[in-house]
């Protein structure tokens, strides 16, 4: 039997978790938690933690009474970062379209796999990916991706399953609540009820255009998605940026003019690093600060020909931080966005672009420094008020954005 279109979808089981028993074999078959938010809650837990009672969000304190053996690590993104790379490295293995859709998933469309059928060439996915990587993962294939997601989430932990019968889908959608199909939140499912939509399968089975009128297209294309109708396309692109920014809090509140310049400068090394990773220019640089009580001020610089050179943003950011700032006044936030990004081959060269060979050869120093040495081994001297910030290791790792993919 030929199948002209099928779709997989690959998770990774307990993802995090995974991640730390790749480099720490220690951690197998023990309860582990790993902590974000400043080590104050749990964001991913083992199925041994699981069964003790803690959730997603429990608060360290509590886990801790919960599950006292259990072990708690501090979250570290850029090593799931290179693990969700090599995944995504091997699916290509399997298939020539492939979409990013999370840290840890990921859809394709199904070829078969040396004249495998689609269920073994689920296993050989799932089984390679363990060899090779050490990650356990469910791979879940079906007619379209939303059925093939809703496939591998009742296969987890450690499953393999290819669905295309039509009776087995049927059954599996008639025991799955709409809100597991992921777009059907609560509020959704609610205006659903009152027609007796419960199931997925009452959903596949209603009028299409009744779903249309209580959840618009994207509940019609639903519609057709659990009708075995793949109508959602497969984003084998990253859908590129339209903002970079770096900032957070002060981790206090402060007056201090060389300090809060110091901290506008900092962000903007951590940008430049983004924009150099994404290949990308800054049409737009904004500087956004927010005082004690509050109040906000941001001021933003258009730049004539987008750039991404620390020397041409940080003259740019002196006035926009100067006119944002109202001095004397306390400050708890600062973010900078560098916004109207331009990729190569998009960037026209403006007249007014100075071509500065020696601050090029700078930037290229200083990154190469850097890349050898540590982040932040080589910055700029405007940063030396933070002296204390520097120093504090678990400043030197950016919390929650993923390259390219926002986590939380
Ligand atoms: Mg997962």
């Amino acid at each position: 039997m030929q199948h002209h279109s099928a779709y997989g979808h690959l998770d990774a089981d307990c993802f995090y978790v995974s991640a730390e028993r790749v480099r720490d074999s220690y951690l197998r078959g023990k309860p582990v938690g790993v902590l974000g938010n400043q080590g104050a809650c749990v964001i991913a837990k083992s199925y041994e933690m699981k069964a003790a009672g803690v959730k997603t969000g429990t608060p360290i304190w509590d886990a801790i009474r919960l599950c006292p053996a259990g072990v708690y690590l501090k979250r570290d993104f850029r090593w799931y970062e290179v693990l969700s790379r090599l995944m995504h490295d091997a699916v290509r293995e399997f298939s020539p379209a492939v979409e990013f859709y999370s840290i840890d998933e990921f859809f394709f469309r199904v070829t078969t796999h040396r004249g495998l059928s689609l269920q073994g060439t689920a296993e050989a996915m799932r089984d390679h990916i363990l060899q090779t990587i050490g990650v356990p993962v469910t791979v879940g294939i079906a007619r379209t991706k939303t059925l093939a997601k809703l496939v591998s989430d009742t296969a987890k932990p450690f499953g393999a399953f290819a669905l295309l019968d039509r009776d087995a889908e049927s059954t599996l959608l008639g025991r799955t609540p709409v809100t597991e199909v992921s777009g059907i939140a609560a509020a959704r499912a609610a205006r659903l009820e009152p027609y007796g939509i419960r199931t997925c399968l009452d959903l596949a089975r209603a009028d299409r255009l009744l779903v249309r009128s209580l959840m618009t297209r994207a509940g019609e294309a639903l519609w057709y998605e659990l009708n075995g109708d793949p109508v959602i396309p497969l984003l084998t692109e990253r859908p590129p940026h339209k903002t970079l920014s770096r900032g957070g809090s002060l981790g206090g509140v402060t007056t201090d003019p060389n300090r809060l310049w110091a901290w506008v400068v900092r962000n903007l090394e951590r940008l430049v690093e983004e924009l150099d990773w994404h290949q990308a220019a800054a049409g737009e640089l904004t500087v956004y600060l927010m005082h004690w009580d509050g109040s906000e001020g941001s001021e933003r610089t258009v730049f004539a020909s987008p750039t991404r050179r620390f020397d041409l943003l940080v003259g740019a950011a002196r006035p926009c931080f100067e006119r944002a700032w109202q001095p004397g006044r306390g400050v708890s936030r600062i973010h900078i966005f560098a916004t109207k990004l331009r990729r190569p081959g998009y960037v026209q060269m403006g007249l007014f672009d100075p071509p500065d060979g020696q601050a090029l050869s700078v930037a290229a120093a200083k990154r190469a420094v850097n890349d050898a040495v540590g982040r932040f081994a080589l910055r700029s001297g405007a940063t030396l008020p933070l002296t204390d910030v520097y120093r504090d290791g678990a400043q030197g790792y950016d919390i929650c954005d993923i390259r390219g993919k926002i986590c939380f």
